[in-house]
């Protein structure tokens, strides 16, 4: 039995939040630079990941 809790409300938030930075990189033109380093991600990742804004040497902290 599972019920909507404050931790689900949380997880829709933070995954809206993935989203909304997602495309304002889209729009920025930086969707495929890491937000670290600039550098390039690669396209294979991006499409496993969509949400992905960083390269595999700075991974997101969360
Ligand atoms: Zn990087």
């Amino acid at each position: 039995m599972s019920e909507i809790t404050n931790e689900t409300v949380a997880s829709i938030e933070a995954t809206l939040a993935s989203v909304e930075r997602a495309l304002e990189r889209l729009r920025a033109g930086t969707y495929r630079q890491c937000q670290v380093c600039a550098g390039p991600i690669d396209e294979s990742d991006l499409v496993a990941n969509p949400l992905l804004s960083n390269c595999p040497e700075h991974p997101e902290l969360g």
